[in-house]
């Protein structure tokens, strides 16, 4: 983990593994403070509050949470007196995504010789996620707090006359989906819309809105993006990302009406130049996102992850690369 200035009076720590879990935080050290999304879990919360220790005054006064992802909000215990900033749905979404005993039981599984067996049996995928969590991650201890300041479309702060704007992009990855702008710091600070050097892994949401979110960020033209998961980018990040998925969404229309299942296209699509970015598998979830539009199911339409996780870990399997999540 590292930390990076970004602008003026903007910081950004990064977790530079960029696999699922290795999210990364910002920080606006103006008006008491201002961090942006909180680690995922305690051990990763501590070494950020460490990091931007070495800048602020003291404890951030509000903590904004991008969405609702374990990996952005486990930390939040950890900003006892800061106001929590987040998008109306959020309370809802945080309890039926991020509660953290499913992923407790997960990796205290993977580690206990007689349930690895039983999983191995069952779900590989879920046991090789869970294997890897565990080499970097502790989720014990973690409570989920939940945000108390919601918004709607937009929210806006100023900190002692620079504006912060909170606009919510959702559902384009996921349900609370916000981006953090800051004109004059010409900074955006994007949650998990962008990913960067990594495949990105959307859950809830439309290709449609994705794009739109996107194009809303180059329009916004800042000059540095910090991502969810990846390095900090420019502008060209955006249109690399844009043009990943607008590649996977075609690709997946062509395989969708040949008749095959989303396994067997994800199987067929090439991953291109997009096999250099960490856990290119993650293609699976992008080619199911794009065959349930297709079918004409619901954004919302329930994802079953032991499930999701297996089927990543399959199609590595027929790949021919190492599984990473
Ligand atoms: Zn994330």
């Amino acid at each position: 983990m590292k930390m990076e200035q970004v602008s003026d009076n903007c910081y950004a720590v990064l977790n530079e593994k960029t696999l699922v879990c290795d999210a990364n935080s910002g920080l606006i050290n103006l008006g008491g403070g201002v961090v942006i999304d909180t680690q995922s879990d305690l051990a990763h919360a501590r070494q950020m509050i460490e990091l931007f220790g070495k800048v602020w005054t003291s404890m951030p006064k509000r903590v904004i949470n991008t969405h609702e992802d374990g990996d952005h909000v486990w930390g939040n215990q950890l900003f006892e007196e800061a106001e929590i900033i987040a998008h109306r749905t959020m309370p809802e979404r945080m309890k039926e995504v991020a509660e953290p005993k499913e992923i407790q039981k997960l990796t205290r599984g993977a580690g206990h010789f007689l349930t690895r067996l039983l999983l191995k049996a069952t779900h590989p995928g879920l046991l090789a996620a869970g294997r890897q969590l565990q080499e970097d991650y502790n989720f014990d201890g973690i409570e989920l707090v939940l945000p108390t300041t919601l918004f709607d479309e937009r929210y806006e702060l100023d900190l002692d006359g620079t504006e912060v704007h909170l606009i919510y992009v959702g559902p384009s990855h996921q349900v609370g989906d916000t981006i953090v702008h800051l004109p004059k710091e010409g900074v955006v600070f994007a949650g998990d819309v962008v990913f960067q050097l990594c495949t990105p892994m959307g859950w809830t949401g439309s290709y449609e809105k994705w794009f739109q979110c996107l194009d809303l960020i180059t329009e916004l033209n800042p000059t540095v993006i910090v991502p969810g998961h990846g390095p900090i980018c420019g502008i060209e990040g955006i249109s690399e990302l844009k043009a990943y998925l607008q590649y996977v969404r075609d690709e997946s229309r062509k395989r969708f009406e040949e008749g095959l299942t989303s396994l067997d296209a994800a199987k067929r699509i090439e991953f291109g130049p997009y096999g250099e970015w960490r856990a290119p598998a993650r293609l699976y979830m992008n080619v199911e996102r794009a065959y349930r539009e297709f079918r004409n199911e619901p954004p919302d339409a329930p994802w079953n992850a032991a499930k999701t996780f297996d089927t990543v870990y399959e199609l590595a399997k027929a790949k021919g690369i190492e599984i990473e999540y």
